[in-house]
């Protein structure tokens, strides 16, 4: 039994390579008789090209191949192969031009045959010269089994070079080796033949220019074919009709990964509808087998490349391939967005939540991340799973789980318990203290999403100990829903920050119960206590409005805002003055003392107005050299003229007006800062950057 083992350029190319090649030949001389086919070393063809077309120097392909003989033998053996290498060389000169190229494989088949008997092998070099008759199979498989026909182990015989039919010495084209090896294996009735090369095998795109390229582990000799026609320089067309007529399968394998991945080619059916994608020029050819439907496949070779802003130059059918024209500049880029769009299954990165809080934001998330889960992942490559949900007195792990009354478990523990790597917190409650745990969820390697603004607006020792707990621990920590829901405060002011930017003055307009009322009082209308009620009612105040009104809320988010700017503002910096008098005893009594406090407002309105201002409850932070922080900061009730940008602000719009070095002219940033769907909206793009 016969197997064939064909080697290419780079597999012979030193004679570490050659080793190499020995060593496989060994191994498989032990499961029959081996015919080794190789050809030239790399480079070598295209240099004897060169002396053909009147290029003169030898001298450095002489010496290439000197050195290999050098490192590969020693003492008299060294010297006769040395001889005959030169004197190969000398024949080559003084050969006609077109015969020139012929000598590559003569002179990289006669060292491995010298190293096979060096190492006491019962070898035989084939003059493949004599035996393959170009166009002419039966006289070839006639000489080649007559030239077989002998006691011996190993056949060496130079792949590319033949006779044509008149006897004159010629080649089987550029690649050619690949088919001497098919000829010799169909002659012999080989029960192996393999091609030996530097990839893996037949792969789905070249991985020079597509490095996500995978190998093809078993193929038709259709598809293979088809491959091989159309750009696959792994193998050589021919080669295929020679072995397919035989029966013979075709291993591709690679010489540096003898035990890695390969191809095996057969006539076994394809059993995916698209194989791979080849290129010739700027013509690109998803080849498909029979299963592969080819309206599908024009829409999707479309859409891959409208994405990646390619627009085709045509998109036709042909057979069972799809066939895509685009202008040779942007081959590569074309390649690799149809090789994503037909053989890379989208990596998705599964992003694992833990939601703490089922109030109106923690509802709206579940219900956002439910309805756009898949858009989601669609486009971010991201998909979200919820593995942990909890409110005041339950929390589950797992959905599927049951839920555990919270007093008798911690969900922080068991979150720490099962987070898988990268996992999310995220906080949606209005919790004083849940940020004492932060730290812990970060040192466990858990990212916190936040929009809960009491957890940063605690003393500034412990806001900065959890922000170092995030960055050693390489968690993220994100809570730009704490100021101004959705709204790109936050990322914009730490931007400027890491930046080096200089605040001359933040003015922040954040309350929306404040800017509700404010809004809408005329002095006419609704009384200031019945628009408080309405805000309550509507759940837009705090659960206390005392919190809104007295500036508490908007005191956090002017702390947060400070901080993030890279000012480490504290409550005790700033000067806050409730936009109403406020009152210690139960809320109906402060209702009444708002009556009792209506007419005095109302007349600070009046008075705004006639000075064409209006009032605006702003949280401010200016520049103050000599103060603590070299800044001053307040929140009080303003009169804003019509240029202010807050003047127009209606109903629950936020502003923030900001000063800098980068921003001579305030940057104002302004719109919707309140509302549950946009807070969840802000959750989950913090989740997703
Ligand atoms: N040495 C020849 C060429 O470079 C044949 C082969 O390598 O297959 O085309
Ligand atoms: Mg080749």
């Amino acid at each position: 039994m016969y197997r064939v083992l064909k080697f290419g350029g780079s597999s012979v190319a030193s004679a570490t390579a050659m080793s190499r090649v020995l060593d496989i030949v060994h191994a498989e001389r032990a499961k029959g008789k081996v015919i080794l086919v190789s050809s030239a070393i790399s480079g070598c063809t295209d240099t004897l090209l060169g002396f053909a077309a009147g290029q003169t120097d030898g001298g450095a392909l002489e010496q290439r191949h000197l050195a290999i003989v050098r490192r590969l033998f020693t003492g008299a053996e060294r010297e006769a192969v040395s001889q005959e290498i030169h004197a190969l060389f000398r024949q080559m000169e003084a050969a006609p031009p077109e015969e020139k190229v012929t000598f590559g494989e003569l002179l990289s088949t006669r060292i491995l045959y010298h190293q096979l008997a060096f190492d006491g092998v019962r070898a035989i070099w084939l003059d493949s010269r004599r035996l393959v008759v170009r166009d002419d199979g039966q006289e070839t498989y006639r000489r080649i089994r007559e030239a077989v026909d002998t006691e011996a182990d190993v056949f060496v015989a130079p792949g590319f070079i033949c006779q044509d039919r008149e006897g004159r010495v010629s080649t089987l084209g550029r690649g050619g080796s690949d088919f001497s090896a098919a000829l010799y294996g169909a002659a012999v009735g080989a029960d192996s033949l393999q091609i030996w090369t530097d990839v893996p095998g037949i792969m789905t795109a070249n991985p020079k220019e597509v490095p996500a390229a995978r190998t093809i582990p078993r193929l038709s000799y259709g598809a293979a074919l088809d491959l091989a026609e159309h750009g696959a320089k792994v193998l050589y067309a021919p080669t295929v009709a020679p072995a397919m007529e035989a029966g013979l399968d075709i291993e591709i394998r690679n010489t540096f990964d003898p035990e890695g991945r390969r191809t095996v080619i057969s006539s076994a059916a394809d059993t995916t509808p698209w194989i791979g994608v080849t290129a010739d020029g700027g013509t690109l050819r998803i080849v498909g087998s029979p299963l592969s439907d080819v309206s599908a496949g024009e829409a999707q070779a479309l859409s891959a490349l409208r994405e990646v802003g390619i627009a085709a130059m045509e998109i036709r059918p042909e057979g069972s391939d799809v066939i895509v024209e685009v202008r040779p500049g942007v081959r590569v880029l074309a390649l690799q967005a149809l090789h994503r769009a037909f053989f890379q299954t989208p990596r998705r990165e599964d992003l694992v939540l833990f939601i703490a809080g089922t109030g109106a934001v923690g509802k709206a998330l579940l219900e956002l991340v439910g309805r756009s889960g898949e858009a989601v992942a669609k486009t971010s490559g991201k998909r979200l799973r919820i593995e942990g949900l909890a409110n005041s007195r339950y929390y589950g792990i797992d959905p599927g789980g049951h839920p555990i009354p919270s007093e008798e478990g911690d969900y922080v523990r068991a979150v720490i318990d099962a987070a898988p790597e990268g996992a999310l917190f995220v906080d949606c409650t209005d919790s004083e203290t849940l940020w004492t745990r932060y730290r812990e969820l970060l040192e466990a390697g858990i990212g916190i999403i936040s929009s809960n603004r009491r957890s940063f607006a605690i003393p500034y020792t412990d806001y900065a100990a959890i922000h170092t707990a995030a960055r050693e621990n390489g968690a993220v920590l994100r809570y730009e829903t704490t100021v101004g829901a959705a709204l790109p405060i936050l990322g914009t002011m730490a931007g400027g920050a890491a930046g080096c930017d200089e605040i001359q003055s933040i003015e922040a307009v954040v309350s929306c119960t404040l800017n509700q009322i404010l809004s809408s009082y005329s002095g006419e209308g609704a009384s200031l206590s019945a628009l408080v009620r309405r805000a309550q009612e509507e759940g837009l105040t705090e659960a206390d409005p005392r919190m809104d009104l007295g500036g508490r809320d908007a005191l956090r988010k002017l702390l947060i805002l400070a901080r993030v700017a890279g000012i480490p503002l504290e409550e005790s910096d700033v000067t806050v003055e409730p936009a109403v008098p406020l009152c210690d005893g139960p809320l109906e009594q402060f209702y009444a003392s708002l009556s009792a406090f209506e007419k005095e407002f109302a007349a600070k309105v009046r008075e705004a107005s006639g000075r064409g201002g209006r009032l605006r409850f702003v949280a401010s932070v200016d520049k103050a050299p000599g103060t603590r922080l070299g800044y001053r900061a307040s929140i009080r009730l303003q009169e804003v003229p019509l240029s202010h940008p807050a003047y127009f602000l209606e109903g629950t719009e936020n502003a923030i007006i900001v000063q800098s070095t980068f921003h001579p002219y305030p940057l104002v940033i302004q719109g919707s800062g309140e509302g549950a769907l946009q807070a969840a909206a802000s959750i989950l793009n913090d989740i997703l950057r």
